[in-house]
């Protein structure tokens, strides 16, 4: 099973690959630079070939970059839309000392400018970042649609997939939380969304799974994050998800409110019932 959480990055490649050796996670998630924006740290080529050797020799793979919570490539406000793409750029390049991996995004709030003019900003976006000779995946994530957010419904992540010019190297996250806040009831019917997400999105765009329980109950539109089994969605439910003939294979991210040992201990509870 290829499941592991979010690790902070501020110490750096090997440093993240050994704390999620140590909690017994085979891949993990981290944020490419402060969650609330800023400048990123510098690229330690060294630290980078360490890491990758530690990570062949402990089995970690599929590493997932997430950007900024401030990153809004649907903002109305031209200047936070430059931040997006001049964030979204640099962050693609150093993803490339890294070769082969994701990198998660919001889709974006679109702030009273309604969804479709959203869509319109984020494949603007989209078209302005992505190269043809880039080795990592870009994954959507899906959303809550608390406020204004883009990407609450799978029909809107297609439409922004269709319209970009390379929408080959997109893929979509999805989030257990989000997607039953957003109204996919994965507790109650989870056969009947994944054959939504297939007819809609195609279960081959799925490439990674946020794993976390929801503190509201189905539809609430809210976003906040549970531990394993405390919240709305229960152990059966994710139960299910990790063991689903679609879903098995994919690799899981948590992102639990959590500290490293609790994560350590909800990777090796999810690990028992993976059957
Ligand atoms: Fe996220
Ligand atoms: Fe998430
Ligand atoms: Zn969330």
């Amino acid at each position: 099973m290829k499941i592991g959480c979010h690790l902070s990055a501020s110490k750096g490649f090997l440093a993240m690959g050994k704390e999620a050796a140590s909690i017994g996670a085979n891949v993990f998630q981290f944020f490419t630079r402060n969650p609330r924006g800023g400048s990123a740290k510098a690229i330690d080529p060294k630290d980078v070939s360490d890491f990758l050797s530690f990570s062949a020799e402990h089995g970690i793979s599929h590493l997932l970059a997430h950007a900024p919570y401030t990153l809004n490539p649907c903002s109305a406000d031209p200047k936070i839309r430059g931040f997006a793409v001049n964030t979204f750029i640099d962050d693609l390049k150093r993803m490339e000392y890294v070769p082969g991996n994701m990198y998660n995004f919001h889709p974006g709030s679109h702030v009273k400018q309604g969804v479709e003019r959203g869509i319109e900003l984020i494949v603007e976006t989209l078209n302005t970042v992505l190269t043809p000779d880039q080795s990592t995946t870009v994954l959507l994530e899906t959303m809550s649609g608390k406020g204004s957010e883009v990407g609450s419904k799978f029909t809107e992540l297609r439409e922004i997939i269709d319209r970009t010019h390379l929408g080959d190297r997109l893929g979509v996250c999805l989030d257990t939380c989000h997607v039953y806040d957003a109204g996919y009831d994965i507790v109650g019917n989870l056969e009947l969304v994944l054959e939504e997400f297939d007819k809609i999105l195609g279960l081959n765009r799925l490439k990674a799974i946020h794993i976390n329980d929801s503190k509201n109950p189905f539809a609430s539109h809210k976003d906040r994050h549970e531990l394993i089994g405390k919240g709305h969605l229960g152990l059966d439910a994710l139960v299910r998800i990790i063991n689903h003939p679609a879903l098995r294979d994919l690799p899981f991210y948590l992102e639990t409110p959590n500290d490293l040992a609790g994560y350590g201990e909800e990777i090796a509870l999810l690990r028992s019932l993976q059957k």
